[in-house]
């Protein structure tokens, strides 16, 4: 396990596109006092900023296709690397590739730990396009649902009153090429981690707080 030389435990969600690796990394991360690494927020930030590799990521992330691993894989190593040692971590959408988890399993080796769990929050599709296209997220982090999880003012987040975001990626047309990348490139990596023995199964169909009860569970189970 990750945990055992003292640091902190690594935690990968996987799941596709939909299925709630972001509202629930996001309230696993700030229940347990670990970083939260999403590489989705990270290009967005990214592109947000202006940074060349934002706007080159763009690119791929308007047409749902996967940015090339080692972009991805500089960014969570550099990320890491400004981290405090040793926290603990969730990785929401990053790995989702198998040479992009071969390459953690190296950027983790180096600094002497090892990813410790890895779970699937499984849903079926057509429950993750209606998840999807109900989707607003704030400058916050937080995600919101129009048909599940609403704000309590139409298009503005509880917390900071900003307004809230439909992202471009969650265009019907985008949804349905970022769900077959996920079957065929992320699909793969089930495989790659069962073999590991870190994989666990967790349904996401239910309600977001029996999803996260299952989620927390097997994280810390
Ligand atoms: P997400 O917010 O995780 O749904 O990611 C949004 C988009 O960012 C994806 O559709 C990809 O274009 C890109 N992206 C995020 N994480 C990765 C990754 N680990 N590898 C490749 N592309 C990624």
């Amino acid at each position: 396990m990750g945990a055992a030389n003292g640091a902190g435990e690594i935690v990968v969600l996987l799941g596709s596109p939909g299925v709630g690796k972001g509202t629930q990394g996001v309230r696993l991360g700030r229940d347990l006092g670990w970083a939260h690494v999403s590489t989705g927020d990270l290009l967005r930030a990214a592109l947000e900023e202006g940074t060349a590799l934002g706007t080159e990521a763009a690119r791929y992330m308007d047409a749902g296709e996967l940015v090339p691993d080692d972009v991805i894989v500089d960014l969570v190593r550099e990320h890491l690397a400004a981290m405090s040692p040793g926290r603990g971590v969730v990785f929401d959408g990053f790995p989702r590739t198998v040479p992009q988890a071969r390459a953690l399993d190296r950027v983790l080796s180096g600094a002497g730990r090892s990813v410790s769990r890895v779970c699937l929050l499984e849903a079926r599709e057509e429950v993750l396009v209606k998840r999807i296209s109900g989707r607003r997220s704030s400058p916050n982090g937080r995600v919101y649902n129009v048909h599940f999880d609403p704000p309590m003012r139409d298009g503005v987040c509880d917390e900071t009153g900003e307004p809230l975001i439909h992202r471009a990626d969650d265009r019907p047309d985008t949804v349905r090429a970022r769900l077959s990348v996920h079957r065929e490139v992320t699909g793969p990596l089930v495989g790659f981690y069962e073999a590991r023995g870190l994989l666990a199964r967790v349904d996401g169909e239910g309600d977001i707080e029996a999803v996260y009860r299952a989620l927390r569970a097997a994280v810390l189970g």
